[in-house]
């Protein structure tokens, strides 16, 4: 999955819907790859406003990097080029990072949820649901 996927997930518990720890959840054990994808500094720039970024700083530092600016970069025109190096980063980190393999926990409850194959598992035992 996109590292972009990691601000669109949470927990599947529903007693963990109303806690704040339930999202980020926290990554673990994970192997990443780069895949090359088109660069669209639109769509980077108009993703980034609907993201939170405290969580995308959490993720990112879960997974070894800890180069990220502390508050969400505002207001990137994707055509200015003095944009164009932290769009590109962006476009690295958000579209180009896979995580192949690893395990998710819910910071409320702590159970663990697997990504296998590129692909995330939230499916829960029928006595969770
Ligand atoms: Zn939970």
């Amino acid at each position: 999955m996109k590292f972009l996927t990691t601000n669109f997930v949470k927990c599947a518990i529903k007693s963990c819907d109303s806690s704040a720890d339930s999202f980020p959840l926290q990554y673990a054990d994970c192997q990443l790859a780069q895949e090359e994808q088109d660069y669209n500094p639109e769509f980077i720039s108009h993703i980034l406003e609907r993201l939170d970024w405290d969580a995308i700083i959490k993720v990112a530092a879960d997974l070894g990097n800890t180069s990220l600016p502390p508050t969400k970069p505002e207001d990137l025109d994707p055509i200015m080029e003095d944009n164009q190096v932290i769009l590109k980063d962006l476009h690295n980190l958000l579209v180009e990072t896979h995580i192949l393999e690893g395990k998710m926990t819910c910071r409320n409850c702590g159970h663990i949820y697997y990504i296998k194959n590129s692909i995330p598992n939230f499916l829960l035992p029928p006595h969770l649901c």
